[in-house]
């Protein structure tokens, strides 16, 4: 017997890493996903990914740091699928320094990003969101739970997303719309290979063996709690702040020897 796919997602930063993997992983359950980013041609290449899938796919060109980019791309998908059922907010961007060294453009930047996109996802997409009773999960940060040395714009804007989030839970539980915060700790993407790049050696040393699990995370492995979290299975799951870390922020931890 074969169940008709109805599901309409869709995913902000999916042509790279974590959103990537999610618009893949929630391809093989859904109807059509909506593939938003800001580089066209990288959008193509997972849409027809997801296509292999047996999903359609949309490409959703949009900076998400643009409230106005961010309404017409989800308008044109409302407007040709009917509605909205389940939303993932993965674009992001980590730039790092001191605050008394930190650029005011960079800070507007991880703001407008992180946290404004986050924040213009959830108000263009919650009105079709009541009217199916669907989910928002945000991929947020273990930067969203605790301080990192010299990621201090990263967790300010990380923090604001888990407090947006929790925020959401009270005001949308009623309506039936499920809101939750994912919070990976370093997982293998471009965007972690760069800042591991620019570390020392004792530095990352000094990441790996803080997760008790032993090891970083696969995008995969977040994928596959999103479309857990975003799936009926998970019906009682709501204003969750999800650790996702190998265990890193459960405590002071010591590598053994
Ligand atoms: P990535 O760099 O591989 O992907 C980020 C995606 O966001 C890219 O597709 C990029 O084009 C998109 N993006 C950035 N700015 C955008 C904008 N203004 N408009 C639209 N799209 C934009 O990084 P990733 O590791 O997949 O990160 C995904 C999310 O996971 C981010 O929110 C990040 O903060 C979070 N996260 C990552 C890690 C990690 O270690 N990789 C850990 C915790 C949380």
């Amino acid at each position: 017997m074969t169940t008709e796919r109805t599901e309409r997602v869709i995913v902000s930063g999916a042509t790279s890493g974590i959103g990537r993997a999610i618009a893949i992983r929630l391809a093989s359950r859904a109807a059509v996903v909506g593939v938003m980013g800001r580089r066209e041609e990288a959008a193509r290449e997972v849409a027809a990914q997801v296509e292999e899938l047996g999903c359609k796919a949309e490409v959703l060109q949009a900076d998400v740091s643009q409230p106005s980019a961010v309404e017409d791309a989800i308008g044109a998908f409302v407007a040709k699928y009917g509605g909205i059922d389940t939303v993932v907010s993965s674009a992001g961007i980590a730039l790092t320094g001191l605050v008394n060294d930190f650029g005011l453009d960079a800070w507007d930047q991880m703001i407008s990003t992180n946290l404004s996109g986050t924040f213009y996802l959830a108000k263009y997409t919650l009105p079709e969101l009541i009217k199916t009773r669907g989910t928002f999960t945000a991929i947020s940060s273990d930067a969203g739970t605790q301080g990192a040395q010299e990621f201090a714009a990263y967790c300010a804007t990380k923090h604001g997303v888990n407090g947006l989030i929790k925020a959401m839970a009270l005001d949308y539980g009623a309506s039936g719309v499920r809101c939750n915060a994912v919070c990976p700790g370093f997982v293998e993407t471009p965007m972690a290979d760069q800042l591991l790049d620019g570390m020392s050696t004792e530095e990352v040393d000094y990441y790996k063996k803080s997760v008790p699990l032993g090891r970083f995370a696969r995008p995969e492995e977040v994928a596959n709690v999103v479309a857990h979290l975003s799936s009926t299975e998970a019906a009682y799951s709501h204003g969750m702040i999800y650790a996702l870390d190998g265990g890193a922020t459960s405590g002071y931890y010591s590598a053994p020897a």
